[in-house]
């Protein structure tokens, strides 16, 4: 039993190590130029600038839009929602907090749901 523990522990780890997502510990979301992510159409003005690699609604309750990373500017992301270039960043103040294995990446400026339907985990 001790050693399927110690296994598990490992497998466990290692995920950690190589899978990138967004958590209360790293509340980034991790996208590069190309990667389909949906994020606000709530406009410019809309504070929630939720992305998610999921469909979902952000976290002022409406349909997330489905768009395509044109580039990365820093810790932004620039895509085109409803033919406008936005800027959304990366870093949520707000993030999926499901752990490991949990690919929504979720992250959000405000708080609320992630794709997952659980509230958001404020980062760390
Ligand atoms: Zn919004
Ligand atoms: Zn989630």
């Amino acid at each position: 039993m001790k050693t399927v523990m110690s296994i598990l522990a490992v497998i466990f780890l290692l995920a950690l190590a190589t899978a990138a997502f967004a958590s209360p510990d790293n509340p980034k979301i991790p996208l590069k130029v190309g990667d389909m992510v949906y994020v606000c159409g709530c406009g410019e003005s809309c504070p929630c600038k939720s992305m998610s690699m999921k469909p979902a609604k952000c976290t002022c309750n409406k349909k997330m839009v489905k768009t395509k990373v044109l580039r990365i500017e820093g810790d932004n992301a620039v895509v085109k929602v409803k033919g406008a270039e936005e800027t959304f960043p990366m870093t949520g103040k707000y993030v999926c907090g499901c752990g490991a294995g949990c690919d929504c990446n979720f992250v959000s400026q405000s708080p609320g749901k992630c794709a997952c339907g659980k509230d958001l985990v404020p980062a760390k």
